[in-house]
């Protein structure tokens, strides 16, 4: 249905479509047709140094129809889901949203990027199979030893202002209290996945 409407726009404008098919996919509140460009979303992103293109760059290249280079960027794949730049975007576009309507996407067309993203993402995925949520010395030491040993020195200052405000910790986190309802939540959207 999403497609067969998008196809009825492809010829006028390919940008319109993709952003349109975008917005479907994530549901009604996603409000990606509303970006003014203003650049908040990638200047208070955690993980922007690491992107291919900025979240704001990443939805100009939506509109301009650049579908093969949104899908195969790196970017919602180093999207650590932390929703600052949603709670700034002063037009209230679900940036994170997107985000994983952009993978959801990749993943559907196989054109994911061919870089350590996916990777990432399964560590991060590891971690919350494991304690129930996020662990980011662990995720950190497991990515950045394997894939970005030289980058870890420039990582510092930014990991030892974490420690000490009290957002990380050196030591693995609790298992949350309902780790077998979340175990049993992640098993039936596994089985989602797999039937789809
Ligand atoms: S903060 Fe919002 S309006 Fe600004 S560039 Fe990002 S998505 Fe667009
Ligand atoms: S939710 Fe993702 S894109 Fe937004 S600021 Fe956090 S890491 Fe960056």
């Amino acid at each position: 249905m999403v497609l067969a409407e998008a196809t009825n726009h492809a010829i006028a404008d390919p940008g319109r479509v993709f952003l349109e098919e975008v917005i479907a996919r994530t549901g009604p509140s996603c409000r990606l047709d509303m970006c003014i460009q203003c650049g908040t979303c990638g200047g208070s992103c955690p993980s922007a140094d690491d992107m291919d293109h900025t979240p704001r760059t990443l939805f100009a290249m939506i509109r301009a129809g650049m579908r093969e280079q949104v899908l195969h960027s790196n970017t919602p794949w180093m999207c650590v889901s932390c929703y600052l730049c949603t709670v700034r975007c002063p037009q209230d576009v679900r940036i994170t949203d997107v985000m994983y309507t952009l993978k959801n996407m990749a993943v559907a067309g196989h054109a994911y990027p061919d870089s350590t993203a996916p990777d990432f993402s399964k560590a991060f995925i590891r971690n919350v199979e494991t304690f129930g949520r996020s662990f980011e010395v662990g995720l950190t030491a497991q990515h950045y030893l394997r894939h970005y040993l030289t980058r870890l020195p420039s990582m510092a200052p930014m990991g030892i202002s974490m420690l000490r405000s009290g957002r990380m910790g050196l030591t693995p986190p609790r298992r949350i209290r309902g780790m077998r309802d979340l175990k049993r939540i992640l098993a039936r959207a596994k089985a989602l996945e797999a039937a789809s």
